[in-house]
């Protein structure tokens, strides 16, 4: 079952050139028609350089972020323009992690505010109470509970990132956007971080779109992979076509750079 679709989706963003305000506006191209699908359960990775145009694809699929031109549907209804009510159960259905685990966290919260306040604002009670409920999340994510009252400074950021995830779980979402969530983790740490990516996987059945450019991590947890280029997808199949029988030329130079 298709969950996600991206129908030709662009992305302009106006910039000014050199000479500050009196230089001619022009439109930069970030995202150029793409278009793709995720279904239910699966994983699929994009893949290309820094400024490649994966974050910003990821914002328009998160709704984060408006599209120029093209579509963005999930369980087959076109959300490109939701606002309330749809809007609303889009934004719980699809949750994003991204890299910086300390930045995307209130430093001033602690872990429990933290991982339960997906819930406090659509204003459902945590079932079987806050502290229990921080507390069952932290065990699935592979945290210790009895620090359900730290703060985000006092954990490690593979730590971090897992109370990210947590979050992120907290309203049982269907499709789980992470962008570059373990670029910045140490080799071994980032290892730890996908096991546990899979295992959440295995155990609740929602799908990824995993954004990174290190295609040996991505070769680990995708079944699909997309390749950017410059705004464009150049080439989209199944892991084992993508890294066994590249047939784009871009694809090819990017595989060729994996030690
Ligand atoms: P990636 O995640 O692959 O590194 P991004 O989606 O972040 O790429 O960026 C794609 C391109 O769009 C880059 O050239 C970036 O500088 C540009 N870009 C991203 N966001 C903005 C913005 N808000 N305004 C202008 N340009 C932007
Ligand atoms: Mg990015």
């Amino acid at each position: 079952m298709t969950l996600l679709r991206l129908h030709e989706v662009t992305k302009e963003f106006v910039t000014r050139g050199q000479g500050g305000l009196l230089a001619p506006k022009a439109a930069f191209t970030a995202v150029d028609q793409v278009s793709f699908e995720v279904s239910l359960g699966e994983t699929l990775a994009i893949v290309g350089e820094s400024g490649s145009g994966k974050s910003t694809t990821a914002r328009i699929a998160a709704r984060l972020l408006d599209p120029t031109r093209g579509t963005v549907e999930f369980e087959g209804q076109d959300i490109t323009r939701a606002t309330g009510k749809s809007l609303a159960r889009f934004r719980n259905d699809v949750q994003v992690v991204f890299q910086d685990p300390f930045s995307s966290l209130n430093p001033r919260y602690t872990v429990e505010r933290i991982v339960t306040a997906p819930l406090s604002y659509q204003g459902i009670a945590p079932p079987g109470g806050r502290r229990a409920f921080a507390r069952e999340l932290m065990e699935r994510v592979g945290l210790n509970p009895d620090h359900s009252q730290r703060y985000p400074s006092q954990f490690s950021g593979g730590q971090a990132q897992r109370i990210g995830i947590a979050r992120a779980l907290a309203v049982n979402p269907k499709l789980v956007i992470c962008d570059e969530a373990v670029s910045a983790l140490d080799v071994s740490i980032q290892a730890q971080v996908i096991r546990l990516l899979l295992r959440l996987q295995r155990e609740s059945g929602f799908s990824y779109i995993f954004i990174a450019h290190d295609l040996a991590v991505v070769r680990q947890i995708a079944q699909r992979v997309a390749v950017m280029n410059k705004g464009r997808i150049v080439e989209l199949g199944t892991r084992d076509q993508i890294f066994d029988q590249p047939r784009d030329e871009y694809t090819k130079t990017l595989l060729a750079a994996v030690p």
